[in-house]
């Protein structure tokens, strides 16, 4: 086995996500499985669809592209809008794309007419977070526009909320969204049409007993993977909030001062660390760091803190408990560090399936020991 290893386990996502999508399903509400933070790894993705995501979701064309290629024949919608330099691609791998601008839209319309195809578009709406979005006033004009590009079938609108601003999806912002689409998008038929209201904090909005109006589909990512509301970081109840861990092995462990000697100016992260002198500690080193996992986003098991990080050390308090040189520790993960992790090729993904629901949660909070 090589370490530092992300271990994947699929049983819990795909407990999550067929938890969420029936909850959803009950309220008319459809899920999109978003990949981007797996990069589309076939494995997750097999888990999601058997979990009956409808479609899957990304920003990135290249795991559109690697999804195809994998053989996934589920809907494939570019939730980021397309690059103009990209549109070709675009029309040739996704379903569908989001849509803010109407010079992309031009040019997916070109670029399906040449590929022969129907390249469907969803529009993005500005609620407020101000990230991407056309301007609820420029809505009309825009729906005007696109009727007329060829080889184009608007299907949709959608919002993004929580993202950049950190605005909450309430009623308010909501039922703009779904005004929106009472006014342009004809009711009937109904189902043709997609008001994806958001991404996973908007899970709060609907659990809260929300008026989910004409919204019928939502985005999911950190939700299905790590069972936590975004908005306030807290775990959903009934779902599993560590199907990620990180297993990463001690290259170092000694007993050493808790206190630097000699002059001190930057760490090599440009930060000035301040020490206080606890007298010895059980100081242990594990093979990672910031090049491979934004460590800020890992947790130690009970009884270890993380005390210091540089690109390819991770330093350990282990306070009471002496680890041995060649055994592991497990750290649970949050959002940033599964995005980073998964990006990273030093880090081996391991995909597992512990039979969630069937069995006991696996231990995390646990050392290993080599022996
Ligand atoms: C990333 C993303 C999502 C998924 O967000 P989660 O918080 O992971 O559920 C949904 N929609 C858009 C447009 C995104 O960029």
């Amino acid at each position: 086995m090589s370490y530092p290893r992300l271990k994947i386990d699929l049983d819990k996502i795909h407990h999550n996500t067929s938890r969420l999508v029936s909850y959803l399903g009950e309220q008319g509400i459809s899920v999109t499985g978003v990949t981007k933070s797996f990069l589309g790894a076939p494995q997750i993705v097999k888990a999601i669809t058997r979990a009956g995501v409808t479609s899957l979701g990304d920003s990135r064309i290249e795991n559109i592209e690697h999804m195809r290629k994998s053989g996934i024949s589920a809907q494939m919608v570019l939730i980021r809008s397309p690059m103009l330099s990209q549109v070709t691609r675009v029309v040739d791998a996704a379903d569908v794309s989001f849509n803010t601008e109407l010079t992309i839209l031009r040019a997916l319309s070109c670029a399906a007419i040449k590929a022969g195809k129907t390249h469907q578009v969803l529009l993005m709406v500005e609620l407020g977070d101000l990230r991407e979005g056309i301007l609820p006033k420029d809505i009309k004009d825009i729906i005007d526009e696109v009727k007329k590009l060829n080889n184009l079938r608007l299907i949709g609108l959608g919002a993004n909320l929580a993202c950049r601003s950190g605005v909450i999806p309430d009623n308010t912002n909501m039922n703009e969204l779904s005004e929106l689409a009472n006014l342009l998008i004809p009711q009937k038929p109904f189902s043709e049409h997609i008001i994806s209201g958001g991404n996973s904090s908007n899970l709060n909005w609907v659990f809260k007993g929300g008026d989910i109006g004409r919204v019928n589909n939502l985005r999911l990512g950190e939700s299905l993977l790590l069972g936590i509301d975004p908005l306030h970081r807290k775990p959903i109840d009934g779902l599993f909030v560590d199907a990620f861990t990180l297993v990463a092995e001690v290259i170092e462990s000694k007993l050493k001062p808790s206190k630097p000697w000699g002059k001190t100016a930057q760490s090599a992260f440009g930060d000035v660390p301040e020490f206080e002198d606890q007298g010895d500690i059980n100081q242990a080193i594990v093979a990672t760091g910031r090049q491979d996992i934004d460590v800020d986003g890992l947790e130690p098991p009970i009884g270890i803190d993380i005390i210091g990080a540089s690109s390819d050390h991770l330093v350990l308090n282990t306070r009471t408990t002496k680890l041995t040189v060649g055994s592991q520790v497990v750290f649970k993960l949050n959002y940033s560090a599964v995005l980073s992790a998964m990006t990273s090729p030093h880090i081996t993904k391991f995909f597992h399936e512990s039979r969630a629901g069937k069995m006991a949660s696996d231990p995390t909070h646990v050392v290993y020991d080599a022996a």
